[in-house]
């Protein structure tokens, strides 16, 4: 007794397209033979859903199925062998074709008439210095890719004699082996996948269609760009095989660490040190800045550590536009070290006459802790 084909796969009488798919895929990805080597009970399931799904996701067998049942696809039962299931060569891998090929990304897309295929991407990766990327620049790079050999002009055969058609797979670069009850689809094993055979190569290339260059290439780097940024370069990778579109060059850029400057997006920070007695006296200093000048910075009297002025338009470009991100100068004060004995004489005579208005901050600070937490 045949199982009935919706229960098959677990469907209903009334299940659509998409539902037969999604659980033909979910039971084809259970019991697939590669996913159970030598489980003949998983084979048979398998070749019992496959079968389901064969027939039902054909609007006109499975209109037959819904009204003979298995019957209809008995010697004899529908007249027309076309519809029938049993030796079915070529439906299964066809099936999986189309389940498998668009699930797995499959390598069809590469493929192409002629065993054309597409060119590999290429990874540059580019390090610049964060002046360069603050005024932007025209790189000059060399690529080792492959091209499209002059000699054949592409196709790997020797000029004057063309790529014939392989005879085992007639050009489709698939052969179909039967494996007990399936048919299953290989890359062919004489023109390996190309589809076409070249009796005599192209000396220069080898019949590859294409050769190894160095390639000198002119990249802009825009100003105002970001560590991390991908630049693509349409057509500059490598070359397609046997006349195939080129590939894509990527370049990866990133910004080398700045000895003075961090950057956060268009602004910079500049950590500046300076001494005790500038910070409580007051001072100014130049900072040097991106654009090749220098701005002038007045620290005022009293000024504390972790203050922060900014220089307006000082900062980094924004890419694409004529907006200019703004420079933050971060004070650091320095404690004197190493004192001379008249130094520390000096000192702790300020000392004495400090008040508390001098250090309105640390003076108040312990006995104002002391009274929050209450003790003695
Ligand atoms: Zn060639
Ligand atoms: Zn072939």
């Amino acid at each position: 007794m045949k199982r009935d084909l919706y229960e098959t796969l677990g469907v209903a009488k009334t299940a659509d397209e998409k539902e037969l798919k999604s659980a033909f895929r979910k039971l084809a990805m259970k019991y697939h033979p590669d996913k159970n080597p030598g489980d003949a009970e998983a084979e048979k399931t398998f070749k019992e859903i496959s079968l389901a799904y064969e027939v039902l996701k054909d609007p006109q067998k499975r209109a037959a199925y819904d009204r003979y049942g298995h019957a209809a696809f008995e010697q004899g039962g529908m007249g027309n062998g076309g519809a029938g299931m049993g030796g079915a060569a070529g439906g299964f891998s066809d099936i999986f074709e189309d389940i498998f090929g668009e699930m797995m990304g499959g390598g069809r897309q590469r493929r192409s008439s002629g065993g054309r295929e597409r060119g590999a991407d290429l990874r540059y990766n580019m390090e610049i210095s964060l002046e360069e990327a603050y005024s932007g620049k025209t790189a000059q790079i060399r690529v080792p890719t492959s091209i499209t050999c002059d000699v054949c002009t592409g196709s790997g055969a020797k000029p004057g004699t063309k790529p014939t058609t392989c005879a085992t797979c007639q050009g489709s670069g698939r052969v179909r082996a039967a494996q007990g009850f399936f048919s299953i689809e290989r890359t062919c094993p004489t023109c390996h996948g190309r589809g076409q055979i070249i009796a005599d190569p192209c000396v220069k290339c080898h019949g590859q269609g294409r050769i190894t260059e160095e390639r000198s290439l002119s990249v802009n780097i825009p100003a105002g760009i970001e560590d991390g940024t991908r630049i693509r370069l349409s057509g500059e990778g490598e070359a397609g095989l046997r006349g195939g579109p080129a590939g894509d060059l990527y370049i990866f850029l990133s910004v080398k660490p700045h000895e003075f400057y961090q950057r956060d997006g268009a602004d910079l920070y500049c950590s500046v040190p300076i001494s005790m007695t500038t910070a409580a006296l007051g001072g100014k200093f130049d900072v040097a800045t991106l654009d090749g000048t220098k701005s002038r910075v007045s620290v005022p009297e009293g000024t504390q550590a972790g203050k922060q002025f900014r220089l307006k338009g000082k900062g980094m470009p924004v890419l694409r536009s004529s907006q200019v991100g703004d420079l933050y100068i971060q004070i650091q004060i320095e404690t004197p070290q190493k004192l001379t004995k008249r130094q520390r004489e000096l000192l702790k005579e300020f000392e004495e006459l400090s008040s508390k208005e001098n250090n309105p901050e640390s003076a108040g600070f312990f006995s104002r802790m002391k009274d929050f937490f209450d003790i003695e």
